[in-house]
């Protein structure tokens, strides 16, 4: 399928809520914090970049355990799945590298894997966007860290710093826009969601017991055209809605397909 087309959307409107007090660091030290927690307009939140990073690591993690050789880890040249171009260096400089009227001839060998497929990767765009999480009423606090002394492996009282943890129970909203799914996609989706409802890590510190979030619940609004709700009756009447329990027999249905010991992708 080629991304002029747009056969469907899905648009997933999560909660996520924090099991354990988060740190995400801005990189820059202020004036109130060694590393204060990354906000945009004054307002600490989690990135989107950072939760699909997430979302990607865990199904890359599933995938090579479920479907050995399906699909590539990213930056691992070892775990390249062989349907994948976009897997190895020298497969995606092929493509990379090749002048306008060279990739129009290679143009139908441009195959990538699952993973590739929805997240993206050098040669294609991504399927799945992940918005930033913003929190309903974030409570930011102060924790004392120890630097350790890298000559001596101790702690040493000048290389003390303090960083800034959103506390633990933290609410967020956070959506993720699927479009042009096809059924490895929702397979993919379904192992993503399922961890995300056990709970992910995200952010930094987590050797100190930050960083875990569940995703608590969410609705799903949609078109698409093989669920008899049409790109046209969006345009007329804007998205279908679909609950939790549905959209989940949705993707269960796919992943159960995917399953297949036939489907090389
Ligand atoms: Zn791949």
């Amino acid at each position: 399928m080629s991304f002029l087309e747009l056969k469907n959307r899905y648009v997933l409107h999560g909660r996520l809520h924090g099991e354990e007090g988060l740190h995400i660091g801005s990189g820059v030290p202020s004036t109130k914090s060694d590393a204060p927690f990354l906000r945009q307009g004054g307002q600490p939140f989690l990135p989107g970049s950072s939760l699909r990073g997430v979302l990607r690591s865990t199904v890359e993690r599933m995938a090579q355990t479920l479907f050995p050789g399906r699909c590539c880890i990213l930056f691992d040249e070892q775990s390249a799945a062989a349907n994948c171009v976009a897997g190895t260096k020298k497969e995606r400089e092929r493509f990379e590298q090749a002048t306008a009227e060279e990739f129009d001839k290679i143009r139908s060998e441009l195959k990538v894997c699952a993973i590739c497929g929805l997240f993206g990767s050098t040669l294609t765009a991504s399927k799945l966007k992940v918005s930033d999480a913003l929190p309903a009423a974030p409570v930011v606090a102060k924790r004392d860290g120890v630097g350790i002394d890298r000559d001596t492996e101790t702690a040493r009282d000048k290389l003390k710093f303090d960083y800034e943890v959103l506390e633990r129970g933290c609410d967020f909203k956070f959506s993720i826009q699927l479009e042009n799914g096809e059924y490895s996609d929702f397979a993919l989706l379904y192992m993503a969601i399922k961890e995300m409802e056990h709970g992910v890590e995200v952010g930094g510190r987590r050797a100190r017991g930050l960083g875990r979030v569940m995703l608590t619940g969410y609705d799903v609004e949609y078109f698409d055209l093989n669920r008899k709700y049409t790109l046209l009756d969006f345009l007329d009447k804007g998205f279908a809605k679909v609950d939790k329990g549905q959209f989940e027999g949705w993707l269960k249905e796919s992943f159960d397909e995917w399953r297949k010991p036939s489907k090389s992708s």
